[in-house]
């Protein structure tokens, strides 16, 4: 694998390692060789039309079993990918093996669309653009099968450049989808000028809006700013059926959660879409939601 071992050879060293850290210098030893020898897994957890609970696509979430440590959750170790060099192979890693399942499953017959994170690093990196179109041509994919998930605080570290690249992929046919939406700190002018489609509303307001007045408030008042600007919207951390009753309510678009269903290797991903779908219809949610309230 000498030209693996070549392509990652510029991540050598980087003193963000040494500030007390240890720890992640250890991680990124053995990150870096996870990702040149493939172990890194993705799993994808279903996302849910909420006006007629049908499994229109899903997010790939990267997930590294490590020999020692076991599951290490990316919370941990995406941020070390980042202020090391490695986040671009691991980008590239993650994309490979989501358009790959994607692929599969569209032979099967679900036309499921994928959404990929993407750090800060990545969004600023001019050569995504030219990746991401190179992934989908190998693996023989129209463009609109992929969803980019940016946050607003990445975009931020370097507005003009995040909006340059942001129009590049759009302009492939890539749906962009702002995440974490509520979370960071970009001004409501800035964020009407990205090209998304989509406005994902953090967990921490969803997980608790049945509970808690003003993270209602919240997300009903996201819905309707979201509808207000063109955008759809989709709630994460769904963790209970009264929040999805609510959100069917509140003319949420879509919906990903625990609840609905907990994030899966690809393999399960057909079986759990229908067994998901199943459950869904015969819950009697929404109870003609969106058009019963409209
Ligand atoms: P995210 O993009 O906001 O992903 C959603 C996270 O919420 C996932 O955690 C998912 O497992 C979790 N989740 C989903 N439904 C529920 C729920 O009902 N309750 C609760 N408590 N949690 C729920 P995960 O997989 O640990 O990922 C955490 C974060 O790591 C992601 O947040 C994303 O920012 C980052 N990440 C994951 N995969 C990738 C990747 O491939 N590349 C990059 N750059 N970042 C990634
Ligand atoms: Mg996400
Ligand atoms: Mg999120
Ligand atoms: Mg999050």
């Amino acid at each position: 694998h000498a030209a693996k071992a070549d392509r990652l050879g510029f991540v050598v060293y980087r003193p963000e390692l040494d500030a007390g850290a240890p720890e992640k210098l250890a991680l990124f030893g053995d990150l870096r060789r996870a990702i040149r020898d493939g172990d890194l897994l993705v799993h994808y957890q279903p996302k849910v039309r909420v006006e007629d609970g049908r499994v229109v696509g899903v997010e790939a979430l990267v997930r590294w079993d490590h020999p020692d440590r076991g599951m290490v959750p990316p919370a941990l170790f995406v941020p070390v990918a980042e202020q090391t060099g490695l986040i671009r192979p691991l980008t590239d890693a993650v994309l490979d093996r989501a358009l790959a399942d994607c692929a599969t499953w569209r032979r099967q017959g679900l036309d499921l669309t994928v959404a990929v994170n993407l750090s800060a690093r990545s969004l600023l990196d001019l050569s995504l653009p030219e990746r991401v179109a190179a992934s989908l041509r190998t693996h023989a994919l129209p463009s609109s099968c992929l969803e980019l998930e940016i946050t607003e605080s990445a975009a931020m570290k370097d507005p003009g450049r995040a909006l340059e690249i942001l129009h590049r992929l759009r302009a492939l046919g890539v749906h962009l989808s702002v995440d974490d939406y509520g979370t960071g700190h970009a001004s409501l002018a800035y964020l009407t000028r990205l090209p998304v489609g989509t406005l994902k509303i953090d967990r921490s307001f969803v997980q608790t809006m049945e509970l808690d007045s003003s993270d209602r408030v919240i997300v009903r008042s996201t819905i309707d700013l979201a509808h207000g600007l063109g955008l759809r919207v989709v709630a994460e951390g769904v963790e209970t059926r009264a929040t999805w009753a609510e959100l069917a309510q509140l003319g949420c678009d879509e919906a990903q959660g625990f609840w609905l269903a907990r994030p899966g290797p690809g393999e399960t991903i057909p079986a759990g879409v229908t067994e998901l779908e199943r459950r869904l219809a015969s819950s009697g949610i929404p109870p003609g939601g969106r058009t019963r309230a409209a």
